[in-house]
């Protein structure tokens, strides 16, 4: 298993990517810039940096870089509602940060919104956690409900943050409140407005035939196959599905910090060759877009 510590991977020469993996700039427990030591150390070619509504940790991650040879994809992962409820979104390869940023600016105050009505929700289950006890935690990241169960944990009010999860902030447990502010029509446009491509993230068994194609007519690129959500067979059913299709394949860890697992930097085997087919994709489409 390939951690985000310890000795570069034995890969027997093949080059592995991630393309989905988090910072302090979201949910994620490690800066931009450890996140980037961490991948190097596990001996990755890329990675993606997909926080959530946040590309805060873009720049950071690429001054990171240094001399090595690792690259850093720009990303972003985003929280939209379609009929089938919740579902994020990736956006790889982006190029127009700044006004994507100007975007994403709503997203994260709905998320501090969501956050104030969580906390309220919480004290009249009788759980006197504060706003300024989950904006510490998240210290200045978008905020998300694992910066409210760090809170809790924080204060002995969940044992850790699975039972906060489970206990209270998991849909359907009584302070878990749904975001619900943008189509997932309008997230694809918001990618493709920013340079990037559109990424179904993790589906799941969601991922069927109809949905992908209701999916590609909006304007949908690629899948992510491999995430550590998906087992084995999953993961091939969903892969064949998206060749079928034509949509591009991609996958990554989702690391949040985790250091070791499934859910560790690099744990997922991204093959380089569909960073590749990526970026094939975006070079062949900009020369179109630019002229359009
Ligand atoms: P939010 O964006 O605020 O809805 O929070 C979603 C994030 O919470 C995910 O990206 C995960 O990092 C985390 N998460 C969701 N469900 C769980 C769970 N059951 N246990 C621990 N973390 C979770
Ligand atoms: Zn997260
Ligand atoms: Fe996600
Ligand atoms: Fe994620």
């Amino acid at each position: 298993m390939t951690g985000s510590g310890g000795a570069p991977a034995d890969t027997g020469g093949t080059r592995f990517v991630d393309l989905h993996s988090h910072s302090t700039a979201s949910d994620g427990a490690a800066t931009p810039t450890a996140l980037v030591d961490g991948a190097r150390r596990a001996g990755l070619l890329a990675i993606a940096l997909t926080d959530h509504d946040s590309i805060g940790g873009v720049r950071e991650a690429m001054a990171a870089v240094g001399a090595s040879d690792l690259r850093v994809v720009p990303g972003v992962e985003l929280s939209a509602v379609d009929a089938s409820g919740e579902t994020h979104l990736l956006g790889l390869h982006l190029t127009d940060l700044d006004a994507l940023d100007a975007r994403l600016v709503e997203l994260r105050e709905m998320r501090r919104t969501r956050a104030e009505r969580i906390v309220q929700r919480l004290n009249t289950l009788g759980v006197p956690v504060t706003m300024d006890e989950v904006l510490a935690v998240a210290a200045g990241g978008a905020i998300g409900r694992p910066h409210v169960a760090r809170a809790l944990v924080a204060n002995g009010w969940a044992a850790d943050i699975r039972v906060a999860f489970d206990r209270y902030l998991g849909a359907g447990r009584p302070a878990f409140v749904a975001k619900d502010r943008l189509s997932l029509a309008d997230a694809i446009a918001i990618v493709h407005r920013a340079g990037g491509i559109a990424v179904l993230a993790h589906p799941g068994a969601s991922a069927t035939a109809d949905r992908l194609k209701a999916l590609m007519a909006l304007g949908l690129d690629g899948v992510e196959v491999r995430h550590p959500s998906h087992d084995d067979a999953e993961t091939g059913r969903i892969l064949a599905l998206t060749e079928r299709l034509g949509l591009l394949p991609s996958g990554g860890s989702d690391w949040h910090g985790q250091p070791d697992g499934a859910r560790a930097l690099g744990a997922m085997r991204v093959p380089a060759e569909w960073l590749e087919r990526q970026e094939a994709r975006v070079a062949g489409r900009r020369p179109r877009e630019w002229v359009a």
